[in-house]
């Protein structure tokens, strides 16, 4: 059989660059700050539930939606944080983790020449699971430092084929959290254009500097086209766990859950009951989480800043980006991570991966930093930075 007889877009796909990071990192037995995870687990309390559900059940299949429990526990949460009301039957599905929620909002809402709009940089696994909808991608380029957008950039990308934009915030790569009037403005185009919006919002508890997570779903007609994605792996630093959930309207969840039936039909009972325990936990969980990440990112901007470079905003996420251009390196951004892992023994990853591979001006200088490590950790890596830079 011939390798030209097999799917046209993921034969064509290269491996991920955060296996590719962590790959290296273990190989040069360098500190791994490149794929964002956190290096300690989340709360004892939640994992000694999903053990104890192990252990005494059940542990057949689950409600194909989600088990009761953890729907409620989504809908109690959105109304809690944001004021949004879901019906927890018909208006919110559990998915094994948010990459199965966008696969499963994507192709429930998309159509052979439909376009969809992302935002770059954008996460690595929405470009593949669009194309194999058939639809196209208009791309909206965001630039550093403040990676915004205009009306003619989005007048530029709407058109009457658009069915939806993939909008993540807070935003990885970039940490960017979206403003009112940003999405105020997106809200009018997707009026205008009677389009919808997938919402990613994994990180939505990881905000810093007092910055609030603000849903699109939260302005003025927007509830109707929303899909709200939420991720256990960000918000109980439990990423292995892959749990993920989808809010938005009746019409368009009976749809997805059509979707989710047939990519995994259920996710693991004993992780759904925990994470219900997870969402129920009191204020002081979410912002003791968001405090001590807001920490980690001073420390580590404060090194980078230390051995002299250039660090972009970071309002939210696990991820700070550095600028290397002052380095005059000889090589891409791709190459200078490969660089430092096998030499400074510390691993990022390139922001130019983040960028679609027609875009002809993705930076070139900029690396992405996860700072979610024990702090002991995070000061390793400074002290290898710093002797590493130190060197020239
Ligand atoms: N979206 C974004 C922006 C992410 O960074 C991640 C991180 N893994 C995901 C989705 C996927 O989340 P999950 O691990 O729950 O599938
Ligand atoms: N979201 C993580 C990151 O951006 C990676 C998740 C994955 O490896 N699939 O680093």
């Amino acid at each position: 059989m011939s390798a030209g007889e097999l799917n046209t877009v993921f034969q064509g796909l290269g491996t991920t660059v955060f296996t590719v990071m962590s790959g290296l990192a273990v190989e040069h037995e360098a500190i791994n700050l490149g794929q964002g995870f956190p290096d300690t687990d989340g709360p004892e309390e939640i994992r000694a539930e999903a053990a104890r559900r192990v252990v005494e059940g059940p542990n057949q299949y689950p409600p194909m939606q989600g088990v009761p429990e953890l729907r409620q526990a989504v809908a109690d949460h959105d109304r809690r944080f944001y004021g949004l009301e879901y019906d927890w039957q018909s208006e919110v599905v559990v998915t094994s983790g948010a990459t199965e929620a966008l696969a499963d909002c994507l192709m429930a809402l998309l159509n052979p020449g439909d376009e969809a709009i992302l935002i770059e940089p954008f996460y690595d696994c929405y470009l593949p699971i669009i194309e194999q909808t058939g639809a196209k991608v208009r791309v909206i380029s965001l630039a550093p430092p403040d990676w915004s957008f205009t009306r003619q950039d989005l007048e530029a990308v709407f058109s009457d084929k658009t069915k939806l934009i993939v909008l993540n915030t807070p935003m990885n790569p970039a940490g960017k959290i979206f403003t009112r009037d940003e999405l105020a403005l997106i809200a009018e185009f997707l009026e205008r254009h009677d389009a919808y919006a997938v919402c990613d919002e994994v990180y939505e508890h990881l905000t810093f500097d007092g910055l609030k997570h603000l849903p699109l779903a939260n302005l003025p007609g927007m509830r109707e086209r929303c899909l709200r994605i939420g991720s256990a792996g960000k918000t109980f630093s439990l990423t292995g766990w892959k749990v993920g959930y989808i809010s938005g309207p009746a019409s368009l969840m009976a749809v997805i859950a059509k979707a989710h039936q047939f990519i995994t039909f259920t996710t693991v009972p004993a992780l759904q009951y925990a994470v219900a325990l997870g969402l129920n936990q009191s204020d002081d969980y979410y912002q003791g989480l968001a405090n001590e990440l807001e920490r980690k990112r001073d420390h580590l901007r404060s090194t980078l800043e230390g051995i002299g470079l250039p660090v972009l905003p970071c309002d939210g996420t696990y991820f700070l980006t550095a600028d290397i251009a002052k380095f005059g390196f000889n090589g891409s951004d791709y190459d200078f991570c490969k660089h430092i892992t096998a030499n400074a023994k510390v691993a990022a990853v390139p922001m130019s991966v983040f960028y679609h591979p027609e875009t002809n001006d993705a930076p070139n200088s900029l690396i992405r930093f996860c700072f979610c490590k024990k702090d002991e950790v995070m000061t390793e890596a400074a002290d290898r930075l710093e002797r590493f830079f130190a060197k020239g």
